[in-house]
């Protein structure tokens, strides 16, 4: 991913003002086959714009995409056919997910219908096995007899239906409960040993991206503002920004490493008129005169950790 940069219009109503959202600016990433990168960062600072934007579902305003090998911002909508089979999405609501009226053999088939893939039985069976729900048990039932996990596990069976590559989950496990949770959280990790896939995996529970992923990127107001391995992240975070989120962890606190903490105070600012130069300088403790005024860059401070401050705390 290249720098992305996507907006919207918003229409303004009852006395909040309207205006073009920079709902993503300029961001930069890669993902690796085999790799789950996790997504954090507040609500509205633009993780699932992110990951919509990747799919072309709206295509953004500009940036890059590449997708193995190709340019998805360059191919017409048509020949997105191919890229769209490789790239599925699992999402926050399983019951909003799934058609109340259909079958959950019918609904794991469907991206097979469209895809006109033969011996479809059999593979709803071998794709039910796979999320762990007996076919005997589960492919006659509707949504309303199953429970919310086991929602989430036939939303997973009719996301992997095509064989993808890169499975994109927002929010895949934060309405369920915590026991509930470790198990769907288990099944990702079964079917990326299993079948190879990636994940992008956007929470703004940054004890469960932990868990799960390889390498985290830390999202503020529609940009990236540190991204680096999991283990070193959290332990270390560099960007003033991390610190707060992670401080706001209590198990997870990082200041307890002796530093200055930091809060987060306030609504984040608008997207709409975002801020100057950093645009986290108006709730950063560490801000000096020229955060106002220059956008800092991700810098490459440690192997693969980067990260966008003109003042970031030492790391390890
Ligand atoms: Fe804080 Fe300045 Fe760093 Fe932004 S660039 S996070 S305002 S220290
Ligand atoms: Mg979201």
């Amino acid at each position: 991913v290249r720098n992305v940069v996507q907006e919207f219009t918003a229409r303004g109503r009852g006395g909040v003002k309207g205006g073009v959202v920079h709902a993503l600016s300029d961001v930069s990433f890669d993902l690796q086959a085999g790799e789950t990168l996790g997504i954090v960062g507040e609500t509205g600072s633009g993780k699932s714009t992110l990951a919509r934007s990747i799919l072309q579902a709206p295509r953004p305003k500009s940036g890059e995409v590449y997708f193995q090998g190709q340019d998805l911002m360059r191919r017409r909508s048509r020949d997105l056919t191919e890229a769209r089979r490789q790239l599925q999405m699992v999402f926050q609501d399983p019951f909003a997910s799934l058609n109340p009226r259909w079958r959950v053999s019918e609904i794991v088939a469907e991206p097979l219908v469209g895809y006109r893939v033969g011996n479809r039985d059999a593979r709803v069976r071998e794709l039910l096995d796979l999320v762990g729900l007996n076919p005997d048990t589960f492919a006659s039932r509707r949504p309303h007899e199953l429970s919310g996990g086991q929602c989430q596990r036939v939303a997973i069976a009719r996301a992997i239906a095509l064989d993808p590559a890169l499975v994109v989950c927002d929010e895949a496990v934060s309405s369920l409960d915590v026991l509930i949770q470790a198990q769907v959280l288990n099944l990702f990790e079964q079917l990326r040993r299993e079948l190879g896939l990636s994940y992008l995996f956007i929470s703004h529970d940054l004890a469960l991206v932990k868990q799960v992923s390889d390498r985290v990127a830390v999202m503020h107001l529609g940009q990236l503002c540190e991204i680096g391995p999991a283990e070193g992240l959290y332990r270390a975070p560099m960007h003033p920004y991390t610190v707060a989120l992670l401080a706001s962890i209590p198990k997870l606190d990082p200041g307890a490493r002796g530093k200055k903490p930091v809060t987060l105070e306030g609504e984040p600012p608008s997207p709409i008129s975002p801020p100057s130069g950093c645009r986290f300088h108006t709730r950063c403790p560490f801000a000096q005169d020229r955060c106002a005024t220059e956008a800092p860059v991700l810098r490459e401070l440690a192997p693969g950790h980067s990260v966008a401050c003109h003042f970031p705390m030492p790391g390890e």
